[in-house]
């Protein structure tokens, strides 16, 4: 049985009580993963990043959170003003 691994992007807003997913994404097991991860983030700018591990091509099998990524840099703007 195949494995994949997809990424998903997070937006999220501590202050608004946002953590809504945004997209989806197969991350090509042949290449690094940190890399493949940054370069949806940024694309997303998405501070969170989950890496999904699943025995079909989307999201509807059986899945597993592999890892999460955090990105400080695409956090909401509004945190700026907290303090
Ligand atoms: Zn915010």
């Amino acid at each position: 049985m195949e494995t994949y691994y997809l990424a998903v992007t997070y937006d999220v807003c501590v202050h608004n009580d946002l953590y809504e997913d945004m997209n989806q994404y197969p991350l090509d097991s042949t290449k690094e993963m940190e890399k493949q991860v940054a370069e949806i983030a940024k694309q997303d700018i998405a501070p969170v990043v989950k890496v999904f591990i699943a025995n079909s091509a989307d999201l509807k099998g059986d899945v597993t959170l592999y890892k999460e990524f955090y990105f400080k840099e695409f956090e909401c703007n509004c945190t700026e003003y907290v303090e």
